[in-house]
């Protein structure tokens, strides 16, 4: 403590922040105090009625104000077609993309036993659940194209291969490959091998 107990647990509270170390969270502190009270109250409100309020959907278990969030009670999608994406940042990417008209079910994160989290923690059941009961015709696996992402497409996939009340669910994964506008020249092997396997005819 060099002068104020409030100032230093408002630098340990900005911590808990992704990327700010002690040298940052100084810089914010100091910055709502001197510069940005009116900012540092909003702030402080914001988080006060975002930690409180917010909640997951029991739908698909993205946040929500309300039980069911509003994509959720959206009449105009189509609740056939379920994209499954680890967070609500990668359903936000594929919503500003504009294209996509389906639902959605957010995992809030991917299978990793070496972290402990298993299919239960990422809400297996309730996406299978709801596959089950809610007549969804196509699950689309978003899962980003890592390690961890990629076996929890296939635990999914796993758990769906035989029909579902009587009827096989078509399971679809995001294909990967060359960016729009970009050089093959300069993408790494990786993506070109997955680009070659997932190449399609030039007529599609
Ligand atoms: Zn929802």
């Amino acid at each position: 403590m060099l002068f104020s107990p409030l100032v230093d647990e408002l630098v340990e509270s900005l911590r808990c922040l992704p990327g700010v170390g002690q040298k940052t969270a100084q810089r914010m502190a100091f910055h709502l105090l001197e510069k940005g009270r009116s900012g540092g109250e909003r702030l402080a409100d914001a988080l006060a009625g975002a930690m409180t309020g917010v909640r997951r959907c029991e739908t698909c278990q993205n946040f929500s104000d309300t039980p069911t969030c509003g994509l959720c009670q959206d009449p105009e999608r189509n609740t056939g077609l379920v994209c499954v994406v680890e967070s609500p940042s990668d359903l936000l990417a594929i919503e500003q993309a504009g294209d996509y008209r389906g639902s959605y079910f957010v995992l809030m994160g991917h299978l990793s036993p070496i972290d402990g989290v298993g299919p239960a923690d990422i809400g297996i059941d309730l996406l299978l659940k709801r596959v089950r009961q809610e007549g969804v015709s196509e699950l689309i696996l978003a899962t980003n194209p890592t390690v961890e992402g990629e076996a929890t497409a296939h635990y999914i996939a796993d758990r769906l291969a035989d029909p579902v009340g009587g009827r096989q669910v078509l399971i679809t994964r995001l294909a990967h490959g060359i960016p729009v506008g970009g050089e093959l020249g300069y993408v790494d092997g990786f993506t070109l091998t997955h680009a070659f396997r997932g190449r399609k005819p030039l007529a599609e």
